[in-house]
């Protein structure tokens, strides 16, 4: 029985699990986080490396089905539970840890957030969703695509979009074409700013009405003229241009200029 609602479609290629397995790059004994094993193909995938897998399913009724797939493999622990509602770093032990998942869609951006705004202890995460999401978080300034979400996930790591996935490698095939990407979680964030706060706050700002000029959605945020004015001169942005032609170090410059003019 399958629960669309919880995006369930699960993987029934085996070479796809496989090279998802390997974008991982585990070792015996390595702490590896699943999120949403589903019936266990990925789950399995990961257990063969000798790898230490927790599995973090929400859905009760697919608890006896991994219990059977994994009945052999006593590095595998499933839990049951909602990754959004679970403490990841208690789960994990307070160690570090790599994540690979085929992630439920409805949910993929809030789970990736997650994963990197808590700053746990991962190195790696290799994560399957839908291709335009891929392309999203590894997009560049000016593409279609660029958005609050490619900065946030290249503020915080090195995003490599590594292969895609056809429907048909699904049961049931889901409508979209799928994509596997692997973040390299950066030491310290891509770009460094005064006050991280403002930094997202003038991301979200600049993305937040994308037909208006970068000049006047810091105005509609509520910034005086002469702020604006002062920020842009400060960092040499032409006030005409549009939040989604903006690098992360022009997002990480006003944010600065900004928390200079309020402090002076
Ligand atoms: N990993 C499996 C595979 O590749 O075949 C299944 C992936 S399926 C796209 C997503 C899985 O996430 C489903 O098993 C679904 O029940 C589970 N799921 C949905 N929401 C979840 C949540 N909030 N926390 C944990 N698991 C969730």
């Amino acid at each position: 029985r399958m629960n669309k609602k919880l995006g369930q479609n699960f993987l029934v290629n085996h070479a796809v699990v496989q090279s998802i397995a390997d974008a991982a790059v585990l070792k015996e004994n390595d702490p590896v986080l699943e999120i949403g094993p589903g019936i266990g193909t990925l789950t399995q995938a990961l257990a063969e490396t000798g790898a230490a897998v927790t599995a973090v399913e929400l859905d009760t009724h697919l608890l006896p089905v991994l219990e059977k797939t994994l009945e052999h493999y006593p590095n595998v622990r499933v839990v049951q539970g909602d990754i959004l509602r679970t403490d990841i770093l208690e789960l994990m032990g307070h160690k570090p840890f790599t994540v690979c998942a085929n992630l439920p869609y409805y949910i993929t951006t809030p789970i990736i957030m997650k994963l990197l705004e808590q700053r746990l202890p991962v190195e790696k995460l290799v994560v399957m969703v839908q291709r335009e999401v891929a392309q999203r978080m590894t997009s560049a300034p000016g593409s279609k695509v660029y958005g609050a979400l490619s900065v946030s996930v290249q503020y915080y790591t090195e995003p490599h979009l590594l292969f895609e996935i056809p429907p048909k490698a699904f049961m049931p095939a889901p409508e979209v074409t799928s994509a596997v990407v692997s973040m390299d979680i950066r030491k310290e964030p891509a770009v460094e700013v005064l006050e991280e706060k403002r930094f997202f706050q003038v991301v979200k700002i600049a993305f937040s009405q994308r037909r208006k000029t970068f000049s006047n959605t810091l105005k509609a945020a509520g910034l005086s003229k002469e702020a604006v004015t002062d920020i842009l001169n400060n960092c040499g942005i032409d006030g005409g241009r549009r939040g989604e032609t903006m690098s992360l170090d022009e997002f990480a410059c006003v944010a600065d200029a900004w928390t200079r003019y309020i402090r002076k």
